[in-house]
């Protein structure tokens, strides 16, 4: 009974995960709408990952002929580099993660992991050695642990116990009846958005891939949360190479290279320190951002009192 449970059930999770979770790099992304005819070459190789270096090449692309949608992108990501993309809504973010995933080819330039043209290689390599942390999970009518376990379906118990421990999802698990063993989803126990993509975060540290890409939630999170998450993405980013959608500062102050886009160019790239000084784009944005912080927070302390 369980042999056959496992792989129809996992069957049903590889659904969902294209209409879920890849639908969510594409709310992220729009897939579904725009499924694109990427076919792999003939005899394509195998993506062979030696560290997780990534190289977007005088990028150009467009959704349809008539309008440039990334107009000369060019940056590269050392291994195991932790690269924070910030810019405002539609500046092309989006658009560089499913170039990045093949969900397109580009229309100039080419994308490189580890040397390799991304054309070049099977898109099933490629996508293997991708991760995914959605803004927005999808979640399984069964237990914490077998949530978190779909990140490897073959993964044993003390291995998804240590993911849930390294998405710091422990603490709130001790606090629940049941424990790993509560049932969460649309028939259990609803998750807030920083739960949620918790659990996102120990599926992807479960499957480990070289590379991450995360769409942080742009949904507000308390600051136990917020805490919880950032944790979470260092312990991520020590050891893959991982690429952030950024939307909060906490995220961004620490990234080894922020990029920022605007009408899809990079226009400015470097650390959080070195941005600040350059008083050019990214130091507007930063000091945007910092007094709606400081608004929000007298606001609470208002609230509160
Ligand atoms: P946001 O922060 O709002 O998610 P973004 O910086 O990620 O924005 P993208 O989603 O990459 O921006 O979109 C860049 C541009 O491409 C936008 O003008 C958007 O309307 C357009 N675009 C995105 N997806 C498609 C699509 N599937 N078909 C046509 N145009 C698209």
């Amino acid at each position: 009974m369980m042999q056959i449970f496992i792989p129809l059930n996992f069957l049903g999770f590889v659904y969902r995960e294209v209409k879920g979770s890849l639908a969510n790099i594409e709310k992220m992304f729009d897939i579904l709408d725009v499924k694109p005819a990427i076919a792999d070459q003939q005899e394509a190789a195998h993506l062979a990952i030696t560290e997780g270096a990534i190289t977007f090449d005088d990028v150009h692309f467009g959704y349809s002929p008539d309008r440039e949608i990334l107009k000369g992108v060019s940056f590269s990501i050392a291994p195991k580099q932790k690269v924070a993309i910030v810019g405002a809504s539609g500046a092309g973010k989006s658009t560089l993660f499913k170039l990045l995933f093949r969900f397109y080819d580009v229309t100039g330039g080419r994308i490189l992991i580890d040397g390799q043209d991304i054309r070049e290689v099977s898109q099933d390599s490629l996508r293997r050695a991708i991760g995914v942390v959605p803004q927005d999970t999808v979640l399984f009518n069964q237990s914490i642990l077998e949530n978190v376990r779909y990140g490897r379906v073959d993964a044993r118990d003390d291995e998804v116990m240590a993911a849930i421990r390294h998405a710091q999802l422990h603490r709130f698990i001790e606090q629940l009846p049941e424990g790993v063993n509560t049932m969460v989803g649309e028939r259990g126990l609803k998750l807030s958005g920083g739960e949620k993509q918790r659990v996102a975060i120990a599926r992807a540290l479960l499957k480990h891939p070289p590379i991450m890409v995360f769409d942080e939630a742009t949904s507000s999170l308390d600051s136990h949360s917020e805490q919880g998450i950032l944790e979470a993405l260092q312990e991520i980013s020590r050891e893959q190479t991982t690429l952030v959608i950024a939307h909060r500062l906490s995220t961004v102050v620490d990234a080894d290279m922020i990029l920022v886009m605007e009408q899809g160019t990079i226009v400015e790239q470097g650390s959080h320190r070195e941005l600040v000084a350059a008083n050019g784009h990214y130091s507007a944005l930063w000091r945007m951002q910092q007094s709606e912080r400081n608004v929000e927070s007298v606001a609470a302390q208002a609230a509160a009192q």
